[in-house]
Order: structure tokens, then sequence, then C-alpha cells
């Protein structure tokens, strides 16, 4: 049941989404002696954690990247697995909440629909809805940390709705699960959610369709237990490890590109490297080989071989290793986001998982119990798993109606492209600022890192007002020209800008192909340093 909220008064700030973001920015505000309240949609804390509940929803970020810095939450706190999946995360989530007591200022099931700023009150009016009605809330800054991925995205499959068995998206999973035991399960989309999802229904399904336009290339996880004593032990070198990964170059505190080519290397360090990083697993073998390797084609394509090679020796089918792992790249390696996996490939050695190509022979349409191809292939399901990923970077934000000075909404802001400022704020929406947001590093940047470090700059922000007597401020239009042509510049200097992506927001129809992440968290957390030395030049304040 969510708290009653007290409409009287005007809080200091309202934060929007109960994520790795949300919580820290509630957290440090409410330090600094802010009056906060916090709304999520869901029931619970997690943010994608509470959403993405398919079977085997696992991170990515090994541990203890991949968690809060804050002494008071990690000393009692002990993962299980190197990558601790969704369950483990939700746990995880709650014991946060209460370490830092924000339970009382967070309103769970709580949705705002949109938002409006009062130029003579400076303040801005969320509509917000719940179980019990709507209502209003008025706060002097609004604070969006809706994520990059609470927008999930369906493509535009003719005859969907005619599925007659369970048909889910990944990011809507049902609560209570949906059995998989002896079915036909197809599967569409093959990134890091229909990688993980394949793993868990090869177990236990009677046949698994596997629909694959691109291929991923899925590096190995490299999973481990952590005992109660190895993760005592440990903590030991936590305060040590969140300064690293808490300063610039930071994000992963050992995972650091080397400043060698992987051209000029000899052969025998090269595969030395390579192969050192795939051993250890995870991320180590996309962000910390040679510096070349995400710049140059050629560079590239040895850290290619080296992946097709070991990935094309696990699969017996040379037809399926073909469109698993092509002796060509489809893509320069790690423009799409590699996932990380757990057997993947060798469960297409089982007589019961079968791979599609449909990129040559797409889906032309879904019936009761069935998926067809164009060629006429049907292939008879029970159970229908969309993992086809998000409106990522900027659904979460487009989908509410924030209207800013000029009455416009985000959504029709950026229907041509997006522009903001250092992936934060967006000239137009005075006191409006959002975390992990579009031009920002987020997908390439640790989860947790990037809503601390930008929760503390909001914080700082804030703060600089509030001793300047100040009470408005918007990012200046030059400077959200400034930093999207930053952004345009970064992508012509880098091979993402080669291949669509939803790094480059090509993933959804109507979306201006541009690059919605900035690849160095490196650049960003100094141009973010910078901004607040220079007494925050890109703003400006009355
Ligand atoms: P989110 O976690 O997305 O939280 C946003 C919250 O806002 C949600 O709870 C949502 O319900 C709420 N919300 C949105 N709109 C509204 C509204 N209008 N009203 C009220 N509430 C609203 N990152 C990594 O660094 N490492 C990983 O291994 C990794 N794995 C991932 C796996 C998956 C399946 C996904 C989807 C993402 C993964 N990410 C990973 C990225 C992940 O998004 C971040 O790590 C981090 O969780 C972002 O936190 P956030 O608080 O910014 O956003």
């Amino acid at each position: 049941m969510s708290p009653v909220v007290d409409n009287s008064e005007t809080l200091d700030a309202l934060i929007v989404g109960a994520g790795f973001s949300g919580l820290y920015q509630l957290y440090e505000l409410r330090r600094r002696g802010y009056s906060v309240h916090l709304v999520e949609a869901n029931a619970g804390p997690g943010g994608v954690w509470y959403a993405n509940r398919y079977p085997g929803a696992r991170v990515d970020s090994h541990v203890p990247n991949y968690e809060y810095s804050h002494q008071g939450i990690w000393k009692d706190w002990s993962w299980s697995e190197r990558f601790p999946g969704g369950a483990e995360l939700r746990e995880y989530f709650a014991h946060a909440v209460e370490a830092l007591e924000l339970g009382p200022d967070i309103s769970f099931g709580t949705r705002v629909d949109g938002a409006r700023f009062d130029e003579e009150s400076r303040t801005w009016t969320a509509d917000l809805s719940a179980a019990d009605g709507s209502f209003t809330r008025r706060c002097r800054y609004l604070v969006l940390c809706t994520g990059f991925a609470s927008k999930a995205f369906t493509p535009p499959i003719d005859g969907l709705d005619r599925f007659a068995g369970p048909c889910h998206h990944t990011a809507h999973w049902p609560e209570d699960g949906v059995p998989l035991e002896g079915r036909r399960v197809g599967i569409v989309g093959t990134g890091a959610s229909g990688v993980q999802m394949v793993q868990e229904a090869a177990k236990v399904a009677g046949e698994v369709y596997v629909f694959q336009r691109t291929p991923v290339t899925a590096l190995p996880m490299q999973q481990r237990r952590i005992t109660l004593e190895q993760a005592a032990a440990s903590k030991d070198e936590y305060p040590e490890i969140f300064v690293t990964r808490n300063t610039p170059p930071g994000s992963m505190h050992d995972m650091v590109r080397r400043g060698e080519s992987a051209l000029t290397a000899s052969d025998d360090e090269r595969e030395r490297v390579f192969t050192e990083a795939w051993e250890e697993g995870g991320f180590h073998f996309w962000f910390a080989t040679f510096a070349d390797v995400i710049t140059d084609l050629d560079a590239n394509r040895l850290a290619y071989d080296f992946w097709r090679d070991h990935t094309r020796a696990r699969i017996d089918d040379p037809a399926v290793a073909d469109l698993l792992a092509p002796m060509e790249p489809p893509y320069p390696f790690g423009t799409k986001r590699p996932s990380l996996e757990q057997g993947y490939y060798d469960y297409f050695n089982q007589d019961n998982v079968f791979l599609v190509d449909i990129s040559a022979n797409p889906i032309h349409s879904v019936g009761e119990d069935v998926v067809e191809l164009a060629d006429g292939t049907r292939h008879e399901l029970d159970v229908l798993v969309l993992a086809t990923g998000f409106d990522a970077n900027t659904g979460g934000l487009t989908q509410i109606d924030v209207r800013g000075s000029d009455g416009r909404n985000l959504a029709e802001r950026w229907a041509s492209g997006v522009d903001t400022t250092l992936g934060l704020a967006v000239s137009g929406y005075p006191n409006l600022l959002f975390l992990y947001g579009p031009q920002s590093p987020a997908a390439f940047c640790n989860g947790p890192t990037c809503a601390e470090l930008q929760s503390q700059w909001v914080g700082d922000l804030l703060d600089h007002m509030q001793d300047a007597g100040l009470t408005r401020v918007e990012a200046t239009e030059a400077s959200d020209l400034a930093w999207s042509r930053h952004l345009d510049e970064v992508a012509e200097g880098s091979l993402l800008s080669k291949v669509d992506s939803w790094y480059m927001a090509a993933n959804v129809p109507g979306k201006r192909r541009q690059l919605l992440n900035h690849p160095s968290s490196d650049a960003y957390l100094r141009a973010l340093d910078r901004c607040a030395a220079e007494g925050y030049d890109r703003f400006v304040f009355d």
C-alpha cells in the first residue's frame, strides 16, 4: 500500500524511479537536507531487476562492481554468485532500502503520467496515478530516474495478438512464471535476454525454436559461486575497489583497456592477452584487451576471429555454426552488446533446440499456435517469448507527458532527434534533470557507478544553487547543441556508427539514427567534473 502523500507541501525534489539511480538520488538529496520523495510505478524497488523476471535473468557485470559503494549497505550483504541473478538482486534492493531507511520516502505502485512547469512559482506539478486514484504533487526539481530500459519494444509482427498460448515480452514476464516443461517454446531475439532465456528453456522444454535475425557475439560468463567466507574476506578490499570504480577512468575497477595495439603486439602476446581475458570471463574480452579493438577494423577483426574460432569449436553442426558464429563478421565485434553466456552455444547441439534464421526469411505472421515465415515454413508453438529489447534510452522519458516552457513534451521535442546537455538536462525544461539518460554513458557505464556519480553531481548542483540563493536552472541551447555535436563526432570516430544497434537508436522504427550512449565513461565523468568546476557553465541560473 502506498504511503499517504501530503499534497500541501512543495517538495524540494520529486524523484521518479526506484532503480539504482533513483534510490541513490533519494539518499543523496535527503542526506543533504532536502525534502524529497520518490515515486515508483512498480510495487517494489530494483528498477529493471524488478521488472525483468524472465527465467535466467542475470547481470553481465560482476560484483562488487554491480552494487552500491555505501558501506552501510555492503557491510551486511554477501552475494552468492559472481554474476547474481534477478531474485538475488531483488533481495539486495530490499536490503539497500532498509539499510538506508529509504522506505518512508517512497511511494510504490505510483506512476508519473505527466508534469508541467510553472514559471511564476518555479515549481513542477506532477500528475500521478496509483491504485487508489490520481493526484498531483508539486516540487522545485523533478529528477527522472526512469532508466534506459523501462519501455519494452515489441516489433510490429502481424497476428501477434492471435497467439492463443502464453506470449510475453521478457520485460513483462509474469511474476508467477510460465511453465515451459515439455512445451514447444519459440524465442524471438538473440540479445542478452534471448541468450539467457534460451539457456533456461533448453533445459526443460520439449522443443525450443530460436528465431535469430543477427548473431550475438556472446562471451563466456565464467560464473563462480561465492562462499560466505570468500565474501567476508573480499570486503577488506571493498573501499579501495569502490574508489577505483568511481574515479575516472573508473566504471569497472578491474577492467582497463591496455594502451597498446592489437596490430603491433606479437602473435604470442596477442594470443596471451585474448586468452587471459577470455578465461577471466565477463566483459573482460570486450573491455580489457587492446585499445584499438573498438576503433580499428583490422584490430577488431583479430578479436572477432579469436571469438569465432573458440565459439565454432563448440558447435557440432557446421551449418548452425555458420549462422551462430559466421566466418565473416556480421558486424565489428563489440559494436552490438556482447551478452554473457553459460552454455548458450552448446545447447544448439541438443536435439530439442533449433536455430531459425530470420534474416533472409523473416517472420511473416503469427497465428493461434504458429509462427509462419515469409517462405511459408510453419513452426508450431505452445509458448512465444519476445526477447526483443527496449525503446532504449529515450522510451522511459518520452512516455511521460513532461511539458517544457514551450508546451512541448519530450516526445515532441525529440521527434526528429535527441539533444541534451551532458545527458542530464535539456534546454526549455527548467529544473528538470534525468539520470542514466540519453547521451550519457548509461549502457557503457557500470550501472551503480553512473547512479552514484550522477546523483552526487545533482546534489552538488542543488547545493550550489541553494548557497547562491538561486531557484531556476536551465541547460542552454548552445550547450545542448555542443553536447549533441560531440556525441555525433564520437560516433563518427568509432566503429559504433557503422552498425545498426540500439546504441545508435536503430532498433525502433521512426527514431533518428544517432549515438545515444557516450562510449567513454572516463571522458564523460571528466566533462561532468569540468562543468561543475567551471561554475556549471553549460547552464543559466536565476
Ligand atoms: P532502472 O533500473 O531502469 O529503473 C527505472 C525505474 O523507473 C523502474 O523501476 C521503472 O518502473 C520506473 N519508472 C519508469 N517510468 C516511470 C513512471 N512514469 N512513473 C513511475 N516510475 C517509473 N547494467 C550494468 O551495468 N550491468 C549489467 O549487468 C546490466 N544488466 C542489465 C540487464 C537487463 C535485463 C537490463 C534491462 C538492464 C541491465 N543493465 C545492466 C542496465 C541497467 O539498466 C542499469 O544497470 C541500472 O539498473 C539502471 O538503473 P536506473 O535506476 O537508472 O534505471
